[in-house]
């Protein structure tokens, strides 16, 4: 393992974090070390991200709204870094920059020694329920993912789950990664259809995924892993119509797969930097529409679509849909659940701004946040 330097880094200075100073202020991490970069390599070492480094108190930081981050996110690295390159993401390779500094969902990922890591989260607030490894395109990473999700189980108590990367696996790998202590999977599919999925993450930018492997994989992992223990990754805002959205669930509800929902949220330097979010209604109305396809049994051929594809009869009466909407959970993140069967991860902020309209609340909208949602939600221009 590498050598190791402890320093106080930033003690004294308040970080502020451009625009996401306002969904948190970060005042510095305690231990990140500050030997080269390249010395430091998976499976002795992982990235995290920012808010995981503030719930494990590897830095001091507090949320908008007093957020809790649940979920331990923890990233593979290499110097090297991903092989792949999809056209919204961070840590693609034709992104300017050096790997170690590139982020992921908008936000840095620090370095730490999977032993400090180990020790944070068993030193960590029972709020944080699960934690999770997000796998890159690296062939290194198939191993070394196994040996830290080992690691994990055997010296923390809480559930893992391991974001794949099905490009580089095959179906023993699984088999061995639930082995290991896995107990769930996210497949990021990401896109709605197969043009858009080529476009974004295979031909169109010379990528290596494809959508036939990524879905041969989600059958695959609810055969090794089971029902309700594989989650697709969504991201709306990519140029699908939310019927295309809306059919893609329903799709992998069926087959036993669960849907978690992204917004997209332009990453800088990325291909798309200068592309939009997708409008806030919109992203409201897919987020209703999951709920009642997996929390209610309404199927989408009982739900109505205009000719653009948007959604604008979720196949029940107006009243239910309105009283649905107070209960404010459909609009709450997505993602894989503790064992008490709550959202852990909960990813505060991950894909947009603070403020009362959020693309995902990672806590359960207050008032003020619900009448927003009721006047907007039926919206069909942007606004
Ligand atoms: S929903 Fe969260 S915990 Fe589950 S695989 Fe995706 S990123 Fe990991």
């Amino acid at each position: 393992m590498n050598k190791i330097k402890n320093v106080n880094y930033f003690m004294t200075r308040v970080i502020t974090l451009s625009y996401r100073s306002l969904y948190f202020t970060c005042f510095g991490n305690k231990k990140e070390e500050m030997v080269n970069h390249n010395e430091k390599q998976s499976p002795d070492y992982a990235r995290i991200s920012s808010a995981t480094t503030i719930s494990l108190g590897l830095s001091k930081g507090r949320f908008y709204r007093g957020a809790k981050n649940r979920c331990a996110n923890l990233l593979v690295h290499y110097p090297e870094g991903c092989a792949a390159n999809c056209a919204y993401c961070g840590l693609a390779k034709r992104r300017i920059g050096s790997y170690s500094q590139k982020t992921f969902i908008m936000v840095q990922w620090p370095i730490f020694p999977i032993d400090t890591i180990i020790e944070a989260i068993n030193n960590g607030p029972q709020y944080v329920r699960r934690t999770c490894i997000s796998m890159i395109t690296n062939g290194r990473c198939r191993r070394d993912t196994i040996d830290m999700t080992e690691r994990l189980k055997k010296e923390t108590k809480i559930p893992i789950s391991i974001l794949i990367s099905p490009t580089v696996l095959k179906v023993d790998d699984l088999k061995e990664m639930k082995e290991s202590g896995a107990d769930k999977i996210g497949i990021a599919i990401d896109l709605a259809t197969p043009e858009l999925f080529d476009r974004y993450r295979g031909k169109g930018v010379s990528g290596p995924h494809t959508w036939e492997r990524y879905w041969q994989t989600v059958v695959d992992g609810i055969e090794i892993f089971g029902k309700g223990n594989v989650g697709i990754h969504l991201m709306v805002g990519m140029g699908e119509s939310e019927e295309e959205i809306v059919s893609i669930m329903e799709r992998s509800w069926n087959i036993g797969a669960v849907n978690h929902l992204f917004s997209f949220f332009a990453e800088p330097g990325s291909t798309l930097e200068n592309r939009k979010q997708p409008s806030w209604p919109s992203y409201l109305r897919v987020q209703l529409t999951r709920y009642l396809l997996e929390e209610r049994s309404i199927s989408a051929s009982s739900m109505g679509f205009d000719k653009d594809g948007h959604i604008i009869d979720f196949g029940l009466p107006k009243d239910d849909i309105s009283e649905i909407i107070n209960l404010g959970i459909p609009f709450m993140t997505g993602g894989c659940l503790d064992q008490d069967g709550e959202v852990a991860c909960n990813r505060p902020f991950g894909n947009c701004l603070p403020g009362e309209k959020q693309w995902n609340y990672p806590y359960l909208p207050n008032a003020e946040e619900l009448s927003l949602i009721q006047s907007h939600i039926f919206k069909i221009s942007p606004d």
